[in-house]
């Protein structure tokens, strides 16, 4: 009997062009690298240019450059989510024809005094849970942002025939969602009730994140996305979202994050320093010690190398070193 080969490994690195790569992000671009290259696989880059008005002009191009410095040069020209519109228009479409996703006109001050109103807790890592307010129509309001209806109870669906779709969002309102993190371990969310109904599409007509990161990684075929553990906590979106676009759901590996010296992790929020590739070496010798790999010295490929054969025997490090 012959079986399906399984799929050929896809993973991919996603910087959006808001600042330079630091020394935190090479962790993630070295650990999907190498990820990538155990598995003989293939790695792909994606610049995340959707949300334009945090872009800086050129900073595509230097983070491609600062990558190919330390040896990691995607096998596949990179992609720009800017010019992939078309196909985040597309899917936002397939979720409002299904009853999934919906306009929303409220304000931000709407959404605070609502929620307020309410009696419910008023932001979740300076997000606001949105109350749901225009789920059951615009009443006059015109239309600022898209949102996915998390919440569609049992009731509302049409008895005769439930498409899949909104099953999954069925089952995504009254269920917590589990998944297995690489590094991490077993995870749960229940998306309705710790998110609620997430932005699809902003007001300021950008895409939002989470919309464009399912649908590129479905797109591309992505079957492993390791970054950063900052980024854990969008995951049970990302897989709400792809049940409800009847997508594949990609295996996950959140990688450790990297503190400065006032003990907060590293981001370009918090003005981290630009990661200096004149010793290409010296920075990746820093984050293959966060992953829990032995310094190299010698050249570059050498170090790369090393790092893969040791990826490749003994899986991802599953702990982050005491530094
Ligand atoms: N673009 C995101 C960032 O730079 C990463 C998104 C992802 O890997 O899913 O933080």
């Amino acid at each position: 009997m012959r079986t399906a080969p399984p799929a050929r490994y896809i993973g991919r690195f996603a910087p959006s062009p808001t600042g330079p790569l630091h020394a935190g992000s090479l962790v993630a671009a070295l650990a999907s690298w190498l990820d990538a290259r155990a598995h003989d696989g293939l790695w792909l880059v994606r610049i995340e240019d959707v949300d334009t008005p945090r872009c800086f002009p050129g900073m595509d191009e230097h983070i491609l450059q600062q990558l190919s410095a330390c040896g990691l040069r995607p096998d596949q020209p990179p992609v720009w989510q800017s010019q992939r519109s078309a196909l985040y228009q597309a899917a936002l479409d397939t979720l409002v024809q299904q009853g999934l996703a919906y306009p929303c006109g409220c304000s931000r001050k709407e959404i605070e005094t609502g929620l307020l109103e309410s009696g419910h807790e008023r932001a979740r890592h300076g997000e606001l849970i949105y109350p749901g307010t225009c789920r059951n129509g615009l009443k006059e309001k015109s239309a600022r942002a898209w949102r996915l209806r998390t919440d569609i109870p049992k009731k509302n669906l049409p008895p005769a025939h439930i498409p899949p779709a909104q099953e999954a969002i069925y089952s995504i309102a009254i269920n917590t969602l589990h998944w297995t993190d690489r590094r991490l371990g077993p995870q749960q969310q229940n998306v309705a009730t710790a998110v609620g109904d997430f932005v699809l599409k902003r007001a300021d007509g950008c895409y939002a994140y989470q919309l464009a990161v399912v649908v590129d990684d479905a797109e591309q075929g992505i079957t492993d996305v390791l970054r950063g553990e900052d980024l854990t906590d969008n995951t049970a979106r990302q897989i709400a979202l792809q049940q409800a676009l009847a997508l594949p759901t990609p295996r996950y590996l959140h990688t450790p994050l990297v503190c400065g010296d006032n003990g907060e992790k590293l981001s370009k929020q918090n003005g981290a320093s630009a990661l200096d590739t004149h010793d290409p070496l010296a920075a990746l010798n820093h984050a293959a010690h966060v992953l829990g790999l032995s310094e190299q010295s010698g050249t570059v490929g050498n170090a790369l190398s090393a790092w893969t054969q040791h990826w490749r025997k003994h899986g991802p490090p599953l702990y982050n070193p005491a530094p």
